[in-house]
């Protein structure tokens, strides 16, 4: 006779590994065996999604997943459950919006990588421009210096152009001057783009070799890591660029 202790007893399985209700092996969202909705386990949003670690993401598929998943997941189906399986419903369903907002998006997605990899980007969203403008602290950025100095011409221009307008005054060829710089920003800005999606490629050979087995030299990873910051901080500085000309612009 089989002994069932010997064959279920695994060495401390993790709580989030087996289902609340049958004690079978579980997905994360719900049990495989029993349906059951599960307690959120603290997954990242690849695994949440059964993802690998990669940047080319099968987007409409994930989009599919997202949708069934919604759909077994929303609170009004799971209404005549036990009041901690709706809680654990909604939870899950909010978990769920996070995961797929943040993955659908190329840059959430890559900035998200890269906090699992341990790098937090600076922050250098609109909120915190501001934020640090209102309170008057400098806004750190870690900007690469060859791109500032390319850009170092038209920060001046912006300059003069705002105190113009402050002073009620106008400069058409100014403007106009500006106006031209923005277009290559606007191009620049896609070729960074362009760019940030081959090396994705770069990023998800190396998660390959891992999944194969192989061991990948940290100094390789790290390489990866910091070209992928870079082409990040490099795009949301011309990105914010764009947006402050279009701001002087248009006032
Ligand atoms: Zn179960």
């Amino acid at each position: 006779m089989t002994n069932l202790t010997t064959i279920t007893a695994k060495p401390a399985p993790a709580e989030t590994q087996t289902c609340w209700s049958c004690g079978t092996m579980r997905a994360v969202h719900f049990c495989e065996a029993c349906g059951k909705v599960q307690p959120p386990a603290p997954v990242d949003y690849f695994t949440f999604f059964a993802l690998p670690r990669k940047l080319n993401l099968d987007v409409p598929a994930m989009e599919n997943d997202f949708y069934e998943l919604s759909r077994k997941l929303h609170p009004d189906l799971n209404a005549r459950a036990a009041s901690q399986e709706q809680e654990w419903s909604l939870q899950q369903s909010s978990l769920l919006n996070d995961a797929y907002r943040t993955l659908k998006d190329p840059i959430k997605r890559t900035q998200y990588l890269l906090k699992l990899e341990g790098i937090e980007l600076e922050e250098q969203s609109k909120t915190a421009t501001e934020q640090a403008r209102s309170s008057g602290q400098v806004k750190k950025q870690i900007v690469p210096p060859d791109l500032l100095e390319e850009v170092f011409e038209l920060n001046m221009q912006l300059e003069e152009l705002r105190g113009l307008k402050k002073a009620g005054e106008d400069d058409p060829a100014l403007i106009e001057e500006i106006g031209r710089q923005k277009l290559e920003l606007e191009e620049k800005h896609e070729a960074l783009l362009h760019e940030l999606h081959e090396y994705w490629k770069t990023w998800d050979a190396l998660i390959e070799r891992e999944q194969a087995g192989q061991a990948v030299p940290a100094s390789e990873r790290k390489q990866a890591l910091d070209k992928l910051v870079d082409l990040l901080n490099r795009r949301n500085y011309i990105r914010n660029l764009v947006r402050d000309v279009s701001e002087v612009l248009e006032s």
